[in-house]
């Protein structure tokens, strides 16, 4: 069964314990913000995911989503939901006030959508795409554009799309077919096919705004030349109500392996009207600030996803009675002992655990800086922000997948042949957070954004918004008692890193491919190491805190239990990706394009 708990203790713990969320509420957007409202707004997101959403989750995924005469049916509930959803203000929580928004920080935002995703990722991509929309027309729109969409896209009542790939181009945009023509009155008319859009159609809202990717005549060929518009699926009137059936038309859903209550749609686009966001030809510029919202929100279903599997698996383990302990009956009054006794069972429990939490330091710390990038007090606070946000939203987005997969196959494994049978639920988790290591560029496309435009500008600069508290924390706790063993183990994964990010820059200067072939091993490992700062920095926390006597005896112990597990057997892959990326290139591409 999908058992979930929101994890509002850890979340408090990353918050105010671990980072400091102190400083976001110093920043004058946030000056009505303080940690005791974080906590409830949170602890009320968690009724809402925990009773509203999670019971519709497996139902969701039964039933599907229907499409009739160009008309799709979420399953039944959603409608339900999505409308509790926005009259709770939940679609409004970190959008900007001008715009109806309630301005709170995304980091709150975020740990909402966290138990969005972990209850129902299905049902998280309707908000989530009208999140990633909004960013992009609140960047590049219009003011009239802004004043005429964002507060209904912020109060729920119309949704987003977001519409890139069509049937020949998906990671390659170059190809892109889509026309659009300009119109007297200022306004286009957008034609082509476009293919797997989520939430493209559906049944949710009064109005989908759609924005789509399309070439207009004079375009230079391949990626210089596309251009953003925004179509509605109906035009607004005067009086800001939808009016007129805009042509556009679903002629398709697809029929996937997970996610089935979200609908993925075939959207053909014909003369319909629209409207340019942004600067002609510049359309991927403003599509990245769409995309880079949408891959932290990836990276967070990820970790959503991490946090429900190791709860149901807990919740199995704890009453499958197979076997006895190895160290003799630990229940004998029990005909056999619970699962959760063996070795092998505590492996993947551990490894689930601290997967989810260490998914959720690092993204928290990820979200309080794109805040700080969002309304730091000075342009220099802003752009060192800005930089680490860059350099580490590939690693959120493919390392967090990865993750958050590797849970799920976990927890699976965890209930044995009852977690490969659908009653138990659990395999809905592998094939929903399957998709999450593919969409919004695969997740080997994240790891060459790392190596390729993350890394090279300005001498590495973005690094350093990361290698800098990395070691001074080394430098600073070298003979912290508190820490142990612990600080050498980083200081050797660091090494590593330091040593891999000196071989990638310079050989993928000579050869771009030897950049590519040490891409995924690279994204992974500066992924491991930045968790293992984390894990050693909530040890710091956590120790001293754990010697008082009080309920929260037991949740300090639990994470310092945690980051050890952490250290001896997740960290210790950083030396074998290291070798990986200093193998290089060579045995992956020996063979002949034709001796496959
Ligand atoms: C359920 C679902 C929902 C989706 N939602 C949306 C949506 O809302 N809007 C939207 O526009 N799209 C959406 N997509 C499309 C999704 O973003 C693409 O499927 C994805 O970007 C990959 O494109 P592709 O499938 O064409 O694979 P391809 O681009 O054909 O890639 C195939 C393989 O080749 C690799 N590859 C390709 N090019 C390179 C390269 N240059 N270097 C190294 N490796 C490379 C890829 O990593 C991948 O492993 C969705 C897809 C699905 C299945």
């Amino acid at each position: 069964m999908q058992t979930y708990t929101p994890p509002l203790r850890d979340m408090k713990f990353v918050l105010t314990e671990l980072h400091d969320f102190s400083r976001l509420t110093t920043l004058a957007a946030f000056s009505e913000v303080d940690a005791d409202l974080a906590e409830t707004v949170l602890e009320e997101g968690g009724k809402f995911t925990s009773e509203v959403l999670l019971p519709l989750n497996v139902s969701g995924d039964r039933e599907g989503c229907r499409l009739e005469n160009g008309v799709v049916t979420t399953p039944k509930g959603f409608r339900e939901a999505y409308r509790q959803f926005c009259e709770g203000g939940w679609s409004a929580l970190s959008a900007p006030p001008e715009f109806g928004g309630q301005g709170l920080p995304e980091t709150i935002g975020m740990m909402l959508s966290e138990m969005i995703c972990a209850t129902n990722l299905s049902f998280g991509l309707y908000p989530g795409l009208t999140g990633g929309a909004m960013v992009a027309l609140r960047k590049y729109g219009s003011e009239e554009l802004k004043a005429q969409y964002l507060p209904k896209m912020i109060s729920g009542e119309w949704s987003g799309s977001m519409c890139l790939t069509e049937a020949h181009c998906g990671t390659d945009l170059g190809l892109l077919r889509t026309k659009a023509v300009p119109q007297e009155d200022g306004t286009y008319r957008v034609s082509g096919a476009k293919i797997f859009i989520s939430a493209g159609e559906h049944d949710l809202s009064e109005n989908i705004i759609h924005l789509v990717l399309a070439r207009l005549a004079d375009a230079p060929a391949g990626i210089k030349g596309i251009s953003l518009f925004l179509v509605p699926k109906y035009l607004p009137r005067e009086d800001g109500t939808p009016g007129e059936r805009n042509g556009v038309l679903c002629t398709g859903i697809e029929h996937k392996m997970g996610i089935k209550a979200s609908a993925t749609c075939q959207l053909a686009f014909d003369d319909a009207k629209g409207w340019l966001v942004g600067a002609p030809h510049k359309g991927m510029q403003a599509m990245f600030a769409m995309m880079n919202a949408e891959r932290l929100g990836v990276g967070i279903q990820g970790l959503g996803i991490a946090e429900v599997s190791y709860q149901s698996a807990v919740a199995y383990a704890k009453e499958r009675l197979q076997g006895r302990s190895l160290a003799g009956a630990k229940y004998p009054a029990l005909p056999a002992d619970p699962i959760v006794v063996h070795p092998d069972v505590r492996r993947m429990l551990m490894t689930m655990r601290v997967n989810a939490e260490g998914c959720r330091a690092l993204g928290a710390w990820v979200a309080m800086t794109l805040d700080v990038a969002e309304h730091g007090a000075d342009e220099r606070q802003r752009r060192d922000a800005e930089d680490f946000v860059a350099l580490m939203t590939p690693v959120v987005k493919a390392l967090f997948t990865d993750l958050g997969f590797e849970s799920a196959n976990l927890a699976v494994q965890t209930y044995g042949g009852h977690g490969y049978i659908a009653d138990h639920e659990v395999e809905q988790l592998v094939r929903d957070s399957r998709i999450a290591m593919i969409y919004e560029g695969t997740n080997g496309i994240q790891a060459l954004d790392l190596v390729g435009r993350k890394l090279p500008p300005h001498m590495g600069r973005n690094l350093r918004g990361l290698f800098h508290p990395i070691a001074a924390f080394i430098a600073e706790n070298k003979e912290n008692p508190l820490l142990g063993e612990m600080v050498a183990g980083l200081e050797r994964a660091f090494g590593a890193l330091q040593l891999a990010t000196g071989q990638v820059a310079e050989r993928g200067m000579k050869d771009p491919e030897e950049a590519g072939a040490a891409a995924t091993d690279y994204l992974r490992l500066i992924g491991l190491v930045s968790l293992a700062y984390l894990w050693a920095r909530t040890v710091a926390v956590a120790v001293p805190k754990s010697f008082a006597a009080g309920p929260d005896q037991a949740f300090y112990s639990g994470k310092i239990a945690s980051a050890r597990f952490f250290y001896d057997r997740v960290l210790p892959e950083s030396a074998s990706l290291y070798l990986k990326i200093k193998a290089g290139k060579a045995s992956m591409m020996a063979l002949a394009d034709d001796a496959f």
